[in-house]
């Protein structure tokens, strides 16, 4: 095979556990350490469909360096793909997460012609092959007599997923030896699907999108954006996706508007590369937002990276996440360790994230999203007392160095080297 084919490599840079020690109990940080002796060496791999926009990027710019500096060979490939294979898993995405219609057979052919193209494009002595989402889930069909263990990783809301769209994928993932979902509630029933492991995705606290930035720095930086940094601001961070819904959210800041004149709002949403729908989605919210000079809609072609998020998170009286499906949405976790009060859909993994009145507000239309808006900005004080305790919440389960440990403890029992004291949720399927 030509290296020049084989599938790139990401460049994630270097990280160092040593650095979150202050952050993680110690007990986890001996943990990790206990569970990365046995793997010293061996070869992983993560399989995607995008170096850029989404969670799972996000996820493995720290986790993989953080794997690495536990000891292991980790690298993570990019798989080849073009707008015909990325329009038909975009479709497979949608139908996963509840929209109807099935796939026509050239949609069929299209996935399993990139699969084939991806597996021979993919080599190696690889010990465990962790392959995110749908995209690249077909590769295994191809892959030959591999060796390795082989892991697929679910990042998607599959609480009530279109059952023809289901049933193409099943024959893949069972051949997995094992799958990885958010909740329980994901796990397909019924479906021979290999051991399914339940355990949510986490932030990374020293990463530029989630350091600590004052109050003064996170001002300077939205100011820049035309945001007038003496009023209150609304931001809801997210890709330009249907599911997330940022009509709900512009209805919503017109009825807070009713109430509190003053209010502004931020659409931050990076483009996705894997993801064709998204300008449509862009152009629609333009359109929704009807050229409000207090409504700011700005992308990663603005050049709002991983600080500005930040800053927009930090400055806001409020943080929203309206989705009406969502796998965990690690907007919710980033809002939350910044302390802000944060109001989200009553959906998916959210709800793991969030205590509706305890430690967030949870609603399910634009008009209980606009009431819990209107509630903060007339008591921030009391909405703090709520985000402190939802901050706390992220700091036990969140954070990435549970995350670590949860792979490191699998990649043992998969290898046979321990690991069975760990608690992992299994559920039987
Ligand atoms: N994100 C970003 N810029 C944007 C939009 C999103 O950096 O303009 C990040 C966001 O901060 C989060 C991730 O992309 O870390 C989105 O993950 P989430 O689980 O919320 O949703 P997904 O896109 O995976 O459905």
């Amino acid at each position: 095979m030509l290296a020049g084919r084989m599938l790139p490599v990401v460049n994630v840079g270097t990280k160092s556990l040593g650095d979150y020690a202050t952050i993680a109990a110690r007990g986890l940080m001996h943990e990790i350490r206990r569970l990365a002796e046995p793997l010293a060496g061996k070869r992983v791999v993560h399989l995607s469909a995008t170096a850029f926009g989404g969670g799972v990027a996000e996820i493995n710019y720290t986790l993989v360096p953080l794997m690495a500096d536990a000891g292991l060979d980790v690298e993570w490939r990019i798989i080849h793909g073009a707008d015909e294979f990325y329009d038909v898993t975009k479709r497979i995405h949608n139908a996963l997460q509840g929209e109807p219609g099935g796939l026509t057979a050239q949609q069929r052919e299209t996935f399993g012609r990139y699969q084939r193209l991806n597996a021979e494009r993919f080599g190696g002595d690889y010990d465990f092959v962790i392959v995110h989402d749908p995209q690249p889930a077909g590769m295994i069909d191809a892959a030959g007599d591999s060796t390795a263990k082989w892991i697929w990783r679910c990042h998607i809301d599959l609480s009530s997923p279109n059952p023809e769209v289901l049933d193409f994928l099943v024959p893949s993932i069972r051949r997995y030896d094992a799958a990885i979902f958010h909740l329980e509630d994901y796990v397909p029933g019924g479906a021979g699907l290999p051991a399914s492991y339940i355990w949510p995705p986490a932030i990374d606290p020293l990463a530029p999108k989630n350091m600590a930035l004052s109050a003064e720095d996170a001002a300077y930086i939205v100011d820049q954006f035309g945001v007038d940094v003496s009023r209150p601001l609304l931001t809801q961070v997210s890709r330009f996706d249907p599911w997330k819904d940022p009509l709900g959210v512009i209805d919503a800041y017109r009825l807070v508007k009713a109430r509190h004149p003053d209010v502004q709002l931020a659409l931050v949403g990076s483009m996705a590369h894997d993801d064709p729908e998204g300008w449509d989605y862009y152009n629609r919210t333009v359109a929704h937002a009807g050229g409000d000079p207090d409504i700011f809609i700005l992308s990663n072609l603005n050049n709002v990276g991983s600080v500005e998020v930040n800053a927009f998170q930090v400055h806001s009286a409020a943080v929203i996440q309206k989705s009406v499906r969502e796998g965990f949405g690690l907007t919710v976790s980033e809002a939350l360790w910044k302390a802000r009060p944060t109001v989200a859909g009553r959906v998916g993994g959210i709800v793991v994230q969030v205590d509706d009145g305890v430690t967030g507000w949870l609603v399910g239309s634009p008009q209980e999203c606009a009431r819990a808006c209107v509630e903060i900005l007339d008591d921030p004080a009391a909405a703090r007392e709520l985000a402190l305790r939802g901050k706390e919440h992220v700091r036990r389960r969140f954070l990435m160095p549970r995350l670590l440990r949860d792979w490191l403890a699998l990649f043992n029992r998969l290898a046979g080297s321990g690991a069975e004291d760990v608690e992992l949720v299994t559920v039987a399927v």
